[in-house]
């Protein structure tokens, strides 16, 4: 059993405090902090069992050391922006406790994200003797662990792999993004890249798409290549296994790009400073403050999530090509907690790391990615809390 504190109730923070909350024989005591504390309580006041809740500025290092203190988690769970991990992480090692995101930092005024950061935390969390667990939600998260695993049980080498990023859904909304605004518009506005023959190639943002034939009825969707952060720690991970190409794609509808395309046009993305009436404002997070909150598309959204790994490599001298993904319908998680699929599909497997780095299942000092601990225990206890998993052998 291990006390957990999750910080940020946003959509994703939301499901993880739940799901936490479910999860008794896992967790003695949950707490949700945010910077405001009343969307905690709103959360709280729906979970399995009651949680605490507190109000926390995660940017604030000092604050967080003293939360951490009076509540005394094991682990810390931080699902607020990706802005704030570095804080977050300077105030685990600064109490002992240990540290999970499902985001890599990103600094607030360059659209730019890279593992560099946080893995430069790597000695002093060994000295420290506690562990950080990055990237545990979906993609990244899921996506590493299915890697690991298709390497572990049934692949001798792996040639190539495509990460594919379905959200097969409408909700009726002109322009919505499914998880905070400014972080998915800043991710597929920046130039897309990815891994061929031992380096890294960048591209225009959008430059490649192709279709593909998404399962369980969802059918052929296009899809677009981007720059996603598990394909810079999976590189390094399959380099050594006979890795050729890495890449990553994801959906969106004509509509979704048709706007995205107006606002970029007329500055609405940008994340630079202007002067508005003697008021600096960042044209980005004002747009942020006009866009649904995406926790609130639970009841509005309908259809599929459907992320996967699609793999190429060798089994004993053959070539085997290998599928597996996960299939998530907005409705039921909607019917289940309230949420929509995207905050379902992150905030599930952030729980399964807390309750897998809690209890000790997985362990180490230093700063680590999913795919580098064992992926049987995760792979089983995902279905187990709402996320099944299937896969094809497609040759
Ligand atoms: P939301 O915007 O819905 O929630 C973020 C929450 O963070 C907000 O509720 C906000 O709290 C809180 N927050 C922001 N700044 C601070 C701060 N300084 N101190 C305390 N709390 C703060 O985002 P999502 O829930 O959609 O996403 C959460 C994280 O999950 C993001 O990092 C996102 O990139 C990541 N993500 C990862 C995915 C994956 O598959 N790996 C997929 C989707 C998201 P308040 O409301 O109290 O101000």
């Amino acid at each position: 059993m291990s006390k957990v504190l999750v910080i940020g109730a946003g959509g994703v923070g939301a499901v993880a405090a739940w799901k936490c909350a479910q999860a008794k024989d896992a967790f003695s005591e949950v707490m949700l902090a945010s910077r405001n504390e009343e969307k905690c309580k709103k959360i709280a006041a729906k979970t399995p069992r009651p949680i605490r809740t507190a109000q926390v500025d995660a940017d604030n290092v000092p604050q967080l050391v003293e939360l951490i203190r009076s509540f005394g988690p094991d682990v810390v769970l931080n699902l607020a922006l990706p802005y704030q991990d570095l804080h977050v992480m300077d105030a685990c090692l600064e109490t002992g406790v240990h540290y999970i995101d499902a985001a890599n930092y990103e600094p607030p005024d360059v659209a730019h994200f890279e593992y560099s950061w946080q893995w430069a935390y790597q000695d002093r969390f060994r000295e420290k003797g506690i562990m950080a667990l990055l990237g545990c939600g979906f993609d990244p998260g899921v996506t590493n662990v299915y890697t690991a695993w298709a390497m572990k049980k049934h692949f001798d080498t792996i040639e190539t792999l495509d990460i594919i990023d379905a959200n097969a859904a409408e909700n009726g909304q002109a322009f919505a993004t499914n998880f905070n605004p400014e972080i998915n518009i800043r991710e597929v506005t920046a130039k897309g890249k990815y891994y061929k023959d031992g380096e890294f190639i960048e591209t225009e943002p959008m430059e490649f798409s192709k279709t593909f034939d998404f399962p369980d009825g969802i059918g052929p969707k296009k899809m677009y290549l981007l720059w996603h952060e598990e394909l810079e720690s999976l590189a390094k991970f399959l380099q050594p296994k006979g890795l050729k190409e890495a890449r990553f794609w994801m959906t969106f509808s004509d509509n979704y790009l048709k706007h995205l395309e107006v606002l970029q046009n007329v500055g609405m993305t940008r994340i630079d400073p202007v002067l508005y009436n003697g008021t600096e404002i960042i044209p980005l997070q004002f747009l942020k403050a006009l866009l649904p909150d995406p926790a609130s598309l639970g009841p509005l959204t309908k259809g599929k999530t459907c992320i996967g790994c699609l793999i190429k490599g060798k089994k004993d001298g053959k070539d085997r090509r290998y599928y597996i993904y996960n299939i998530c319908r907005h409705e039921d998680c909607y019917r289940e907690l309230g949420s929509q699929a995207v905050s379902y599909t992150t905030g599930v497997p952030a729980m399964i790391g807390a309750m897998l780095v809690g209890n000790g299942t997985w362990s180490g000092k230093g700063v680590f990615n999913m795919e580098q601990f064992d992926p049987e225990p995760f792979m089983k206890l995902l279905p187990e809390y709402g996320l099944p998993w299937t896969e094809e052998f497609l040759d």
